[in-house]
């Protein structure tokens, strides 16, 4: 079985990729040959020479769209913008923490519109382009959230159940028509969001690095180890290749065991 792609002459479009996981895949589908499409709700020149450095490094074409993903129509912009694309990789996405009765509206609003609206949209406005062509792979980052649930997240977890559902009924859509959508499951994977987390965390909890990384933040999560940014490109690659032609409308945890438990 090859699990290698060469996405040459395709083109991708990755939500939320100045950072992280969205940028961790952008530069594993570079590295396959694809063209990429790197975006944020920012605009600055660092953004754009982000997508420069990527592509030179890698050989291939490769822009920075602006496009702010709690807004619909910026989401549909974005593919349009990109002259349609090949690969859709649903990535952007943000966090709140708090009990039911205190989570501010504002934040419960934020979050589904970034962490599942945007997907809708740029789903939406990707399909036909993919529909003509015969060919297409939609990739959603949900959670290890997005089959299991933790308290003080409810619009995050919310969310992220929701794109695995929207990951299935977009497969049963497309069944068929030589296009996929898969949702990744990943349980903590150290990007910085999660390092900048570790200092706040050794402080509550008095403990050294390693300590909090093992005792509390993988606390649920088997192996006690991160996941990578460079597994959920490998992942994502492997999703856009031949072997997973029949890979449609499921989850792939990459969570060390959490949702094994
Ligand atoms: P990150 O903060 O590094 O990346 C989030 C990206 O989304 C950034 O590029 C950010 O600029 C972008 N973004 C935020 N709001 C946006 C908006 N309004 N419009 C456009 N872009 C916007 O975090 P990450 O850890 O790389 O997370 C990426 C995805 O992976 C998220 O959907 C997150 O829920 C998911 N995820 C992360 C982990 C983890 O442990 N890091 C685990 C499971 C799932």
């Amino acid at each position: 079985m090859t699990v290698s792609a060469t996405l040459a002459g395709k083109r991708a479009v990755i939500t939320g990729s100045n950072s992280g996981i969205g940028l961790g895949v952008a530069e594993a589908l570079a590295a396959a040959g694809a063209e990429v499409i790197l975006n944020s709700f920012t605009d600055r020149p660092e953004d754009h020479a982000l997508a420069a450095d990527l592509g030179k490094r890698h050989g291939v074409a490769a822009r920075y769209i602006a496009a702010d993903m709690s807004k619909g129509a910026e989401c549909r912009a974005l593919v349009e913008k990109a002259g349609g694309c090949d690969i859709l990789i649903n990535n952007a996405g943000i966090q709140f923490v708090s009990p039911i009765e205190d989570f501010p509206v504002e934040k419960w609003d934020a979050i589904l519109a970034i962490n599942l609206s945007s997907a809708f949209h740029t789903t939406a406005a990707a399909l036909p382009g993919m529909k003509a062509r015969g060919w297409g792979r939609i990739v959603n980052i949900a959670s290890a959230h997005g089959l299991t649930a933790s308290p003080y997240k409810s619009a995050y977890i919310a969310a992220k159940h929701g794109v695995v559902g929207l990951s299935k009924t977009t497969a049963l859509e497309t069944a068929g028509m030589g296009i996929t959508c898969n949702a990744i499951c990943p349980g903590y994977v150290l990007t910085p969001l999660i390092e900048a987390q570790i200092p706040e965390q050794m402080k509550v909890h008095g403990m050294d690095r390693d300590t909090v990384i093992r005792e509390v933040m993988l606390l649920r999560q088997p192996s006690r180890q991160f996941a990578t940014v460079d597994q959920i490109g490998g992942t994502t690659v492997y999703l856009c290749s031949p072997a997973a032609d029949q890979v449609t409308g499921t989850t792939i945890s990459i969570d060390g065991g959490w949702t094994a438990l």
